[in-house]
């Protein structure tokens, strides 16, 4: 683990002027003219104003780079960006105002992504979902408002999905250890064992004390489908809060827009080539104060015998899903729905998950296959800009 974090901060450094990867923030929009921010004088002395006592504590070993300032002419705003390396991914936080944000803001966001990982990660054992994994088949544990809002949104994509998206999939997620330094194909009997262990069913929700309870010993929550977009919507919280409208976050390729751009409407986010490099995209999706989450097989996998074993599993087989999927990008208003929705519409497969995307006017989902077509729903026909030759622009999907 310590190997790969001084990677990535060598990786950081190159980021600085290179990887904006995934989902760069592009400046291919300068053709768009649209003016959408008069700035207020007024409000903007009191932007991003922290009193002396307002103190984040950050955990002392936390990755993360100075301010980058930028005085870009073309939004006529000051740029200021800073990332960090936090759960488990690159985290970049751009914003854009009259002045330079603060460190404090950073400091806040850091924070708060900390605040929220020590609660989430499964594998933290001072959080609360490691209390409840632990207490599973023994008894009730209470949690905060926070987890027990993740944990009915968790279980309402659980229902949705019927299953295929399951907020109990732990064990399976334990077994495989993909992204770890212990990921292997399991034996068949310990796949079942996991695979038994998963039914979102068997949690047990007391809503007057706010308690959780996983009936059977073994039993895992992991919420890791749905956790990045989670704090994403609390980092754009934090961001309104001090009274910024114009920033964009990327939560190792989950991208939330704050507003517009400052000078030109809408911001240019890139949706990543799912067999090609960090910053290679099959085009860009231009996007106004939305989220877009993407599940992918590229994201974490090995390969074994030829055959990709990657980070999403279906809960019914045991195994990383194998459809004719190679990502799906979800554009919602929220991240935390763009997130378990891409996971969960994932696992669908194409037919039914394009048949869902359909019956939801307030997402919009774009689908690529393993032979290089892009499907997508009818509102992303305006939205979508495809920039890579090697994939065949299809639309609309006709099953
Ligand atoms: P990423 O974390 O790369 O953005 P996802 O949002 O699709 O990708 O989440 C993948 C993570 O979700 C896995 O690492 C695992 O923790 C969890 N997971 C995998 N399969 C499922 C599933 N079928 N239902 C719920 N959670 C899952
Ligand atoms: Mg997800």
């Amino acid at each position: 683990m310590k190997g790969r974090l001084a990677i990535w901060m060598l990786c950081a450094v190159l980021m600085l002027s290179a990887c904006q990867n995934q989902s760069a923030d592009s400046s291919t929009d300068s053709e768009h003219t649209t003016t959408v921010d008069s700035t207020d004088a007024e409000t903007s002395e009191a932007i991003g104003v922290y009193t002396s006592d307002e103190q984040f504590e950050l955990p002392g070993d936390l990755i993360r780079s100075n301010a980058t300032v930028v005085d870009d002419s073309k939004t006529q705003s000051i740029i200021t960006s800073q990332e960090s390396y936090q759960i488990g991914t690159y985290i970049k936080i751009s914003v854009y105002a009259d002045m330079q944000a603060p460190d404090k803001l950073f400091d806040e966001i850091f924070y708060t992504i900390d605040f929220y990982e020590k609660m989430i990660a499964k594998n933290i054992t001072t959080s609360e979902v490691d209390a409840i994994n632990a207490a599973a088949g023994i008894e009730p544990v209470a949690v905060s408002d926070d987890l027990w809002m993740l944990i009915q949104q968790g279980l309402a994509y659980s229902a949705l999905s019927d299953g295929k998206f399951d907020i109990t999939i732990g064990p399976l997620v334990d077994l495989w250890g993909i992204g770890t330094d212990t990921a292997h194909i399991p034996d068949q009997t310990e796949i079942d064992a996991a695979v038994a262990l998963i039914n979102y069913h068997d949690i047990e929700l007391d809503e007057a004390n706010h308690s959780v309870y996983l009936k059977r010993e073994g039993m895992k929550l992991d919420l890791g489908a749905i956790a990045k977009g989670y704090i994403a919507d609390a980092i754009k919280q934090v961001i309104l809060n001090r009274g910024y409208e114009h920033a964009i976050i990327n939560l190792g390729g989950n991208v939330l827009t704050v507003g517009t751009k400052p000078n030109s409407d809408y911001w240019s986010v890139g949706v990543r080539d799912p067999n090609g490099g960090q910053s290679d995209i099959v085009g860009i999706l231009k996007l106004r104060d939305n989220a877009i989450v993407s599940s992918g097989i590229y994201e974490r996998f090995f390969i074994e015998d030829g055959v990709r074993y990657h980070h999403i599993l279906n809960p019914y087989t045991g195994y990383p899903e194998q459809n004719h999927l190679a990502s799906i990008s979800i554009v919602s208003e929220k991240s935390v729905d763009g997130d378990g929705l891409s996971t969960s519409l994932f696992v669908m497969g194409l037919d039914e998950a394009y048949a869902y995307a359909e019956t939801r006017d307030d997402i919009e989902v774009l689908f690529i296959t393993d032979e290089n077509k892009i499907y997508f729903t009818d509102g992303l026909a305006d939205v979508f800009v495809p920039t890579n030759t090697l994939y065949e622009v299809v639309g609309a999907y006709k099953q």
